[in-house]
């Protein structure tokens, strides 16, 4: 029996995928080899890609597997982060807004999870979106300069008006350089190629730009996979891994929750006074895979 195909889809820059529903409407270039649509469209026929057709919402009993996954977080002392929307993207404007309302309900009651919205309708974001849950970071989806230049500030805009907890930028499919600037540079930098058949194929420049750029700014860089040339792990950039991850345990959240981070110090042994959150200082996480 096949496995479910939701689940094989988690990736290693996460922790965990969850799909509130499935289906999209390609709008970019980057959009031309998505693989949610060949999959659930083309290859498993559950919905028909494109404007005006239904999008398929996920079961119930798989809506509560997030709430087991907040539960373990709690219990392991970590934030695991959660990739929302590998089939689907959360600002569709073909969505109900109610569907929109019950995922960010179910966000805001795990909240020892990290929620990563990415987007390529990051305009639907600045004009429609009034809130989001404190335990969700933005991002948006980009291919080319021309890309970065239009939603990178869109994205800024975002951040300042509703204060996730880390913009991210995807650079995947990268297609083509992208030069990143100080004011608008997303926090954390993920890159990679086009993956399927017809994959085009991504200069091993371009991701050595990002991140070198990404060095030069303190931004977090992780770097997914690269284009092909010859037999051997793909997910190396010139024969390293990069998979750093933004730090998710600051102040605030931290003071929000005060009683897991009690739990945290008295299971490690710790005797010492309580800590003042205020100067905390946590060093960048360098994520590694199962
Ligand atoms: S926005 Fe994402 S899910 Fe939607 S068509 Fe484009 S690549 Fe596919």
């Amino acid at each position: 029996m096949e496995a479910d195909p939701l689940e094989k889809l988690t990736t290693d820059w996460a922790d965990y995928t969850f799909n509130p529903w499935i289906g999209c409407t390609k709008v970019s270039d980057g959009c031309r080899e998505c693989y949610a649509h060949r999959q659930q469209d083309l290859r498993f026929g559950r919905v028909e890609w494109g404007d005006g057709n239904p999008r398929s919402r996920t079961s119930t009993s798989y809506w509560e597997k997030p709430k087991l996954w907040d539960w373990r977080a709690y219990y392991y002392k970590n934030r695991p982060f959660v990739s929302c929307g590998s089939l689907c993207d959360v600002f569709d404007p073909e969505v109900s807004s109610c569907w929109r309302d019950d995922l960010f309900r179910l966000i805001e009651e795990t909240p020892h999870l990290v929620w990563l919205l990415l987007t390529r309708r990051i305009s639907e974001v600045v004009q429609f979106t009034e809130r989001l849950p404190n335990n969700v970071a933005l991002g948006v989806s980009i291919s080319s300069q021309d890309e970065y230049n239009r939603d990178a500030p869109l994205l800024r805009e975002a951040a300042l008006k509703l204060h996730p907890i880390f913009t991210f930028g995807n650079f995947e499919p990268l297609l083509a350089p992208v030069t990143l600037d100080y004011f608008t540079a997303p926090k954390w930098v993920i890159v990679g190629c086009e993956t399927g058949p017809l994959g085009r194929f991504m200069m091993p420049d371009w991701a050595r730009n990002l991140r070198d750029q990404s060095a030069v700014m303190g931004l977090s860089f992780y770097f997914k996979q690269a284009s092909e040339l010859r037999s051997g792990p793909s997910d190396l950039l010139d024969g390293a891994h990069h998979r750093n991850r933004p730090n998710t345990l600051n102040r605030e959240w931290l003071l929000g929750h005060r009683d897991w981070l009690d739990k945290l110090l008295s299971d490690t042994g710790y005797r010492g006074p309580a800590p003042d959150c205020s100067g905390i200082a946590m060093p960048e996480r360098h994520h590694q895979p199962n």
